[in-house]
C-alpha cells in the first residue's frame, strides 16, 4: 500500500533495524513499570525519533475588497514551540499553566482548533513549515531515522525553497532565533537557506550528552547487539532527563550571519540552556528594533519545551505546572516581549503573528512532557495528539477575533504569506492560502489532511472524518503497530479523542475517503528518505 521506495537493506541494516525496534518489548508494560525500563524506550525515542467575525478589508483603486496586507508588505512573525502539546496553553484548556500573553493574542486574534503539522516529529515538521511541502515529497523524512542528528553530512537541500528565501526576493529582512534541526553541516544552516541572521541550536537540546556515546557510536552499539551496555546508557539518560543539570549536556549555540561576501559563523559550546529562551527573545526583539522601517520575517522556533527542560532563574519554581509549566510560562513571557517590541517599533498593526508548535507532547517524558488535552496520544504518532497543535493568528485591525474550526496546516503558512506579499507560492506544492478564512471572507480551502509517519500514510482526514489505515503508539509506547484491513473511521467533531470507530455505520464515507486518498497518492511522487542516507552509509560494508 505504501508507495515509499523501500530503503535498500543490507543484512547488517536489517539486523540493526531489528535491534533499533524496541517497541515490542515495551508492549503490555504498565506506566509505573516504564520508568525503570525507560532506557529501552529512550533508544527508540532518541535514536529513532530524536531526538466569524466580520472581515476587515480595505478597498483598492479598482474598488474591489482586498485584504489590507495585499498592497502593503506586512511583517511576518512565526513563533514555533518545540513539543508543546495541544492542551498546554491556558487558551487551549490547561488549568494550571498560565499563558496570559498567548491567550491575549488568541482572544484578540484567531484561535485555530484544527491546525496540523505535516509530521509528528521535529525535523520533517520544520521542513514542511518552511517549504509548504509534505516531507515525503521533499525527501526530508526518514523511515529508520526520524530526525537529523549531530554531524549530519547531508541536511536541508539547495533544491528546496524556504519561506525566508521567497520573502527575501520581496525585499524582506529575515531573522531566525532558535532551533533549526534541518542539518548542522555548513551548507545546511539557516543562513544558507534564506535567513540573514541566525542565533540558535542546530538540533534538539538533548543531542549532546556529556560522557555518553554519540549517534554513530550508538548505531554501532546497536549493531553489536550489546543489550546490557545499551540498557545502562539509556538508564543513565532517563535519570538525566528526569532531573536535568546543565552539566549533563553540551548543546552548541550557533551565531551565523550572511555577509556581502559569504558567511560569518561562530559556536558557543557548551551553551547554558537555562538562557536559551531569554537569549532568543533578546535577539528577536533586537531584530525587530533594527528592522522597524522595512518589511521583515522573524522566525522564532523555541528550543523548549523539548526535554531536557531548562528555564532561567526568574521562572524556576514559578508555575503550578512544575518544571514543564515553568518552561512554557517563560515562552509565554517571550511572546509578550515580542509583542511589546512590535508595539514599541510601531509595527503591530502591520504584522501577522502566528504562534504554533512543531508536534505533540513527548508523552514518554511523563511529568517532563506536555499534554495533548482531550486529544489522543502525542508526539511520534498520527493520532490527533501527535499532529494537531495549538495555534493562534493575530494581526490587530486586520484579522478579526474568532475561534476557527476550519482546517489549516503549518504547510499553508508559505502560501498564505506569499498571498499577503503578492508573491509566488508555486514551490509550496502542498500548501493552501488560508487568508480568506483569516480575513473572514470565505471558509478555509483546506478540507483534507494526510497523516504521514516517516514515509507511510497512516491516516487521512476529509471534512470532520478521519480514517486510520495504520495505528501505532509513539516510539516505545503502546499501542503496537497495527494495519487495519478495514480502516477505522472517526468523526473528529463528535469524537475528538478518537474513541469510537464508526466505519461500519458509514460505508459511504469510507469509500469517499478512499477515493480522496487514491487522488492524493496519484498527485504525489515520494522522494527517497534523506534522513536514512546516513544510516545506510554507516551500515555499508567497509
Ligand atoms: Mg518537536
Amino acid at each position: 500500500q505504501d508507495r515509499a521506495p523501500a530503503f535498500t537493506r543490507s543484512p547488517w541494516h536489517a539486523q540493526a533495524l531489528d535491534l533499533l525496534n524496541w517497541g515490542g518489548e515495551m508492549q503490555g508494560m504498565t506506566h509505573r513499570r516504564l520508568l525503570p525500563t525507560f532506557c529501552l524506550g529512550l533508544l527508540s525515542a532518541t535514536l529513532l525519533a530524536a531526538c466569524g467575525g466580520s472581515p476587515v478589508t480595505s478597498v483598492d483603486a479598482a474598488g474591489t475588497d482586498a485584504p489590507m496586507g495585499a498592497d502593503t508588505k506586512p511583517n511576518v512573525v512565526i513563533m514555533f514551540a518545540d513539543d508543546l502539546g495541544y492542551g498546554d496553553l491556558g487558551s487551549f484548556g490547561h488549568p494550571y499553566i498560565r499563558t496570559p500573553n498567548i491567550d491575549t493574542l488568541a482572544a484578540e486574534g484567531q484561535r485555530w482548533t484544527d491546525f496540523y503539522v505535516a509530521a509528528p516529529v521535529c525535523s520533517p515538521s520544520r521542513a514542511a513549515l518552511l517549504t509548504g511541502r509534505l516531507p515525503v515529497r521533499s525527501g526530508l523524512y526518514g523511515n529508520a531515522i526520524r530526525v537529523f542528528f549531530p554531524d549530519e553530512p547531508g541536511g536541508f537541500p539547495d533544491s528546496e525553497v524556504t519561506l525566508a528565501e521567497a520573502l527575501k526576493d520581496h525585499g524582506y529582512a529575515t531573522g531566525m532565533f532558535g532551533k533549526w534541526h534541518l542539518g548542522d553541516a555548513p551548507h545546511a544552516l539557516p543562513t544558507r537557506h534564506g535567513f540573514d541572521e541566525w542565533v540558535g541550536v542546530p538540533y534538539s537540546n538533548d543531542m549532546n550528552w556529556v560522557g555518553e556515546p554519540d549517534f554513530e557510536a550508538l548505531v554501532k552499539l546497536n549493531m553489536s547487539g550489546d543489550l546490557e551496555q545499551r540498557a545502562a546508557i539509556y538508564a543513565r539518560r532517563a535519570a538525566k532527563y528526569a532531573a536535568p543539570e546543565k552539566e549533563h549536556f553540551e548543546a552548541p549555540l550557533f551565531f551565523s550571519k550572511a555577509t556581502s561576501d559569504g558567511f560569518e559563523d561562530s559556536v558557543e559550546q557548551p551553551t547554558d540552556q537555562t538562557q536559551l529562551t531569554q537569549r532568543a527573545t533578546a535577539a528577536a526583539t533586537d531584530f525587530i528594533a533594527r528592522h522597524a522601517d522595512e518589511p521583515f520575517f522573524l522566525y522564532l522556533p523555541y528550543s523548549m519545551p523539548h526535554t531536557p527542560l531548562f528555564r532561567s532563574e526568574e521562572f524556576a519554581g514559578r508555575s503550578l505546572g512544575g518544571r514543564y509549566g515553568d518552561v512554557v510560562e517563560e515562552i509565554d513571557a517571550s511572546v509578550g516581549a515580542v509583542r511589546q517590541a512590535l508595539s514599541q517599533a510601531g509595527v503591530l498593526d502591520k504584522t501577522l503573528i502566528v504562534f504554533t508548535s512543531d508536534n505533540g507532547p513527548w508523552l514518554f517524558m511523563r511529568e517532563e512532557g506536555g499534554v495533548s488535552g482531550l486529544l489522543r496520544d502525542g508526539k511520534g504518532t498520527t493520532f490527533e495528539g501527535g499532529v494537531r497543535v495549538p495555534t493562534v493568528f493575530n494581526w490587530p485591525g486586520t484579522i478579526a477575533p474568532d475561534v476557527v474550526s476550519d482546517m489549516g496546516s503549518a504547510m499553508d503558512l508559505f502560501s498564505t504569506v506569499m498571498t499577503l506579499v503578492g508573491g509566488d507560492a508555486a514551490s509550496a506544492t502542498d500548501g493552501l492560502d488560508l487568508s480568506p478564512r483569516l480575513f473572514g471572507t470565505a471558509p478555509s480551502p483546506r478540507n483534507e489532511m494526510p497523516y504521514y509517519r516517516g514515509g507511510a500514510l497512516y491516516a487521512y482526514r476529509k471534512g470532520p472524518w478521519k480514517m486510520h489505515f495504520i495505528t501505532e503508539g509513539a516510539y516505545g509506547l503502546a499501542p503496537a503497530k497495527q494495519k487495519h484491513e478495514v480502516p477505522q473511521l472517526f468523526h473528529l467533531q463528535r469524537d475528538p479523542a478518537e474513541r469510537f470507530d464508526v466505519a461500519a455505520d458509514h460505508p459511504e464515507v469510507v469509500a469517499d475517503i478512499q477515493a480522496a486518498v487514491a487522488q492524493h497518492r496519484a498527485g504525489l511522487t515520494i522522494a527517497p528518505p534523506l534522513f536514512d542516507a546516513r544510516l545506510a552509509a554507516l551500515m555499508a560494508p567497509q
